[in-house]
């Protein structure tokens, strides 16, 4: 017996872990953070279901009917078909999706662009990278809104719409979800989650009017006269035009618009602008999906700036560049050779900030051939369930000339390809980890595999070398070798750090080059950066009015628009669809779809759950625990209810990420945020009825429901 020191990839959180071996070399047990997903490596490793071969579509598309081929057929296939597609149509036409892992983006992203093609796109299309150019664009950096680290000078802490103990490691014991006497909580979440039962307010918003909630924060800070004027002077451009602007959020119509009590708010406001420093814990995600997600976003991170609370310890900081690897991307090839990427046309502004294409056009550019005519793809853990009205995406998927895929199991993307490539697990594959950390320190690793591939598999971006070498850039692929090009993007790490994290398996803690700077300067506490370098905006301050987004054709202040669906914005459907739907609530229990397989899991969350407040249940005829159609104007999908008075009324949540019922499949894929291009998944309009049959749900027999809402968080 024997342990390795290794690094957890169920999520992107690249905690440590110990791996026990037996005499074999076998791995038999992970020991990590309290989080299940650590626990079930092996139960991945090890599943029945696991794809372990290169297999070729035998059937018609979608049916499932693969047949067993060699490595050597799967790569010379895919790279025949990819550069039989480039001759014919230009190598633009080649799609290259990263979606989880993520650990091989870079080696996929230099063949997308050796290859010629601009069009490299990831999962980010819809996660995250929204609100990181959301902030790039209002203060010129990404500043550290979802918390791994916790201030222990934080007075007050805003906590907009995210569930730590669902989502930030490690989950029950995290910082943010114990109790700090003197520390006050405010959270704003559509659930009453148990962080929100601790909260000194809770503000149950109606989904997507983040934004409006926001507007009339400041109405009541400037009202109040409770705004940092000095900061505000020296700092900010556009302030008065969005004073002017926030006029009209008064309390009352911004309690109406969200759905809360008016006084709730006022009191919300008082204790958030009058206790320093306070800060503001986001989601990736969660004010972002919206149809005005980014301006959203814009208008709750400007109460940092408002208040003087960015960049301060106890605040928001900046999100520091740290000692990196160097970047074997190959993107400022892209940049300066390559034709426009898929997004350039209709979301400059994202693409300026971000190094991809758009994804969530995939299945426009597939089927209609717009903005640009994608005719194949080659992916990395692709699942349809990522797009809004996924059925859509499946039927894109189907029409393309030709379609590879790398994954772990199959599911309704790998269906319709023509191969899929096992893919290793990350015991199984080395990764040079850069992990950002927080405002001035970061880590980095190089994690070896703790094991070899299990049957025939490999790591991915071995996969994206040996296609490189196939295509005739060997000398540009190392020759397919993974832990050279691993090696050359090290080479971006000074030397002594570099020996270090080869031979640490536990990782070395880095430095932003900007903790100096400031310290060389004379500004000892390592606070408010914007002292010494200004912001990094057009005009040096926070954009209260951005000049950018004006050029670019958009509203310069943080303008608040009703979702394109809702019972506001559109009565008609609402007539139909009366209930508001949203859905992503992050469980321990998963990353999105990728622990749909595992038996552990599934028993921990086994049905896809219809989240619905008791007196709306009421009115339908249902009770907890019945099966249920949850229809949108988009088609309906069977999930089991969980009645709760957890869920505000009138609002429907439904479990994200299931294959046997996929939300998605009911999200609208028509009215992208016009600057990001992400998708309204989180408002929408639907309506819950009772199914004739459970169908294929495993539903427990009626009068054994839990205990409402036992399980909400
Ligand atoms: S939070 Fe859990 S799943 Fe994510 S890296 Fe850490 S141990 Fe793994």
């Amino acid at each position: 017996m024997s342990w390795k020191t290794s690094t957890c990839y169920e999520c992107d959180a690249n905690c440590a872990i110990q791996v026990e071996l037996d005499e074999g070399g076998e791995p038999i047990r992970v020991q990590g953070p309290d989080c299940p997903r650590c626990y079930v490596q092996l139960d991945r490793r090890n599943h029945p279901d696991r794809i372990l071969y290169p297999l070729k579509r035998v059937g018609p598309r979608g049916s499932g009917d693969f047949e067993r081929v060699s490595w050597d057929e799967a790569l010379d296939t895919i790279a025949m078909r990819l550069s039989g597609v480039k001759e014919a149509h230009g190598a633009p036409a080649v799609g290259f999706f990263a979606g989880y892992t993520k650990e091989a983006r870079p080696q996929l992203q230099r063949l997308a662009h050796a290859f010629g093609s601009p069009n490299y796109l990831t999962e980010s299309g819809c996660c995250f990278s929204a609100t990181m150019v959301a902030e790039k664009v209002t203060f010129g950096y990404k500043i550290k809104t979802t918390s791994t680290v916790v201030s222990p000078k934080t007075r007050c802490h805003l906590i907009w719409s995210t569930n730590p103990r669902g989502s930030i490691p490690p989950f029950d014991t995290h910082p943010l979800v114990r109790h700090r006497p003197g520390k006050h909580l405010i959270v704003v979440d559509p659930r009453r989650t148990p962080l929100a039962e601790e909260a000194d307010i809770h503000l149950a918003i109606r989904p997507g009017t983040d934004g409006a909630l926001a507007l009339g924060f400041h109405h009541l800070i400037f009202e109040n006269g409770w705004q940092d004027q000095s900061f505000l002077d020296e700092w900010a451009n556009g302030v008065e035009a969005f004073r002017e602007y926030v006029r009209d959020f008064t309390p009352a119509r911004v309690a109406s618009i969200c759905g809360i009590p008016e006084a709730d708010l006022r009191a919300a406001v008082e204790l958030f602008a009058t206790t320093r420093p306070a800060q503001i814990t986001l989601s990736p995600t969660a004010t972002v999906q919206h149809s005005n997600g980014f301006q959203n976003h814009r208008a709750v991170i400007l109460l940092s700036a408002v208040t003087g609370n960015l960049d301060r310890e106890g605040g928001n900081r900046f999100l520091n560049d740290k000692v990196a690897p160097k970047p074997i991307e190959l993107f400022d090839h892209c940049r300066t050779h390559l034709p426009p990427r898929v997004g350039d046309e209709v979301y400059p502004v994202w693409t300026r900030y971000w190094p991809a294409a758009q994804s969530m056009l995939l299945p426009d550019c597939i089927l209609d051939g717009r903005p640009q005519r994608i005719r194949a793809l080659l992916a990395m853990g692709i699942n349809t369930a990522m797009w809004p009205n996924s059925k859509r995406m499946e039927q894109a998927l189907g029409a393309l000339d030709f379609f590879a895929v790398t994954d772990f199991f199959h599911n309704p993307a790998t269906r319709m390809a023509d191969l899929v490539l096992p893919a290793a697990t990350s015991l199984e594959r080395p990764a040079l980890i850069a992990y950002p950390g927080c405002a001035y320190q970061g880590e980095l690793r190089y994690r070896r595999p703790v094991v070899a591939p299990k049957g025939e598999a490999r790591p991915d971006g071995a996969i994206f070398l040996e296609l490189g070498v196939r295509l005739g850039m060997g000398d540009q692929f190392w020759n397919g070798d993974l832990e050279s090009s691993w090696a050359e993007a090290a080479e971006g790490i000074p030397e002594e750090i570099r020996r270090e994290v080869y031979e640490n398996p536990d990782g070395v803690t880095v430095y932003a080059e900007a903790i100096e700077d400031l310290v060389e300067h004379g500004f000892m506490d390592a606070d408010r950066l914007y002292r010494l370098r200004g912001f990094r905006t057009r005009t040096g301050k926070v954009e209260f009015d951005s000049i950018e987004l004006r050029e670019a054709g958009h509203d310069g202040l943080p303008i608040y628009r009703e979702p394109a669906e809702s019972p506001i914005s559109t009565p008609e459907i609402a007539r139909d669809f009366p209930l508001v739907l949203t859905s992503g609530a992050r469980t321990k229990f998963d990353t999105h779809s990728q622990h749909n397989y595992i038996d552990r899991m599934r028993r921990a969350i086994p049905h896809p759950a219809a989240e619905i407040h008791p007196d709306d249940a009421l009115q339908r005829g249902i009770n907890d625990g019945d099966a249920v159609m949850v229809s949108s104007p988009r088609g309906a999908v069977r999930f089991v209810a969980k009645v709760t008075d957890r869920i505000k009324p009138g609002v429907v949540h439904c479990t994200h990420g299931r294959n046997d019922a996929n939300i998605n499949e009911l999200t609208d894929d028509r009215h992208l945020d016009p600057i990001s291009g992400f998708p309204p998944f989180k408002s929408l309009l639907c309506e819950v009825t009772r199914a004739e049959d459970a169908g294929d749900l495993e539903v427990r027999p009626r009068g054994t429901a839990r205990r409402q809402g036992a399980e909400a968080a």
